[in-house]
């Protein structure tokens, strides 16, 4: 019997091979989770299409987070589905380019306002509506993809690292809200890995190359390494644990100079 045999997952943020959330959907397949997939907006529904194929018996839908609409239709259809949510996966972030280089102090209303609706009040909006369903699993969990720029400056990312602040920030109010239903909530701190969204980043290159020079293990993280993570946080190996943020960089955190 494989460790999330029986259970259902819905994995939000896979654009390509390369996306974090693509490795963490692997992951949970592996470990026999039943999934669905979204797709934001349908140049990328080809891409997911053909990696859902992949895995056994997996569900695909539309959803741009910005869209109450289209986060309402995504849950009516796991209702009818699935009619049960074990694992909701969190794994989608996005600032407009040019905030993310130059100076934090040029951030720009809109550009702001952007950050935060799609790369965090998207977790509450998906939270929300799964609840539902995370309520009739039992032992649900909710888990949001996050970065070490939200506790310390890191050149370039700017508003992206102010809203990851606001992202675990609300991982901990939601965990608060959710946890008397028995419903985990949790954020992994990824290392930098090479990504679509990570080459939003001017410099990115640069970063990968200066984590793998100071962390302690010396190399970058694996997305199999965020996927494991993810694995157990969605499993009852982790179930005393909420409100956490779980870093999987290597250990590149726990260095001063
Ligand atoms: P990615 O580009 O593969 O994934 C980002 C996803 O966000 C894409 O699937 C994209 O379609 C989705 N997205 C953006 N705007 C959306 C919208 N309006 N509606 C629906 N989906 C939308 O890049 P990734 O690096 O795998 O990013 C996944 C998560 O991991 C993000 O939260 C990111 O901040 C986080 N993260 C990445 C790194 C890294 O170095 N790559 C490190 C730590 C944390």
């Amino acid at each position: 019997m494989k460790l999330l045999e029986g259970r259902r997952g819905l994995v939000v943020g896979v654009a390509n091979k390369r996306s974090i959330a693509w490795a963490i959907a692997q992951a949970l397949a592996g470990a026999g989770m039943r999934l669905a997939l979204t797709y934001q907006g349908e140049r990328l529904r080809d891409n997911v299409l053909e990696l859902a194929a992949t895995l056994p018996d997996t569900l695909v839908y539309p959803c741009d987070v910005t869209s109450d609409a289209q986060i309402a239709a995504v849950f009516d259809a796991l209702g009818r589905e699935f009619g049960v949510l074990d694992t909701l996966v969190h794994s989608v972030a996005y600032a407009p380019r040019e905030e993310l280089e130059g100076a934090f102090v040029a951030t720009s209303r809109e550009g702001f306002r952007i950050a935060h609706d799609v790369s965090v009040y998207s977790l509450v909006a998906l939270t929300r509506a799964a609840l539902p369903l995370l309520e009739k699993s039992g032992q649900g969990s909710v888990i949001a993809m996050t970065y070490y720029g939200s506790e310390k400056v890191a050149a370039n990312y700017n508003v992206m690292g102010v809203a990851k602040a606001a992202l675990e920030s609300a991982v901990r109010y939601l965990a608060a809200d959710l946890g008397p239903k028995g419903i985990r909530v949790n954020a992994i701190s990824a290392g930098p890995v090479n990504t679509l969204a990570a080459r939003g980043v001017r410099g990115f290159t640069q970063i990968l190359q200066h984590h793998a020079e100071k962390a302690p293990l010396r190399r970058n993280v694996e997305p199999r390494e965020i996927g494991d993570a993810a694995l157990f946080l969605a499993s009852p190996l982790a179930s005393g644990i909420t409100g956490a943020v779980l870093f999987v960089d290597c250990g590149y955190n726990i260095i001063a100079v």
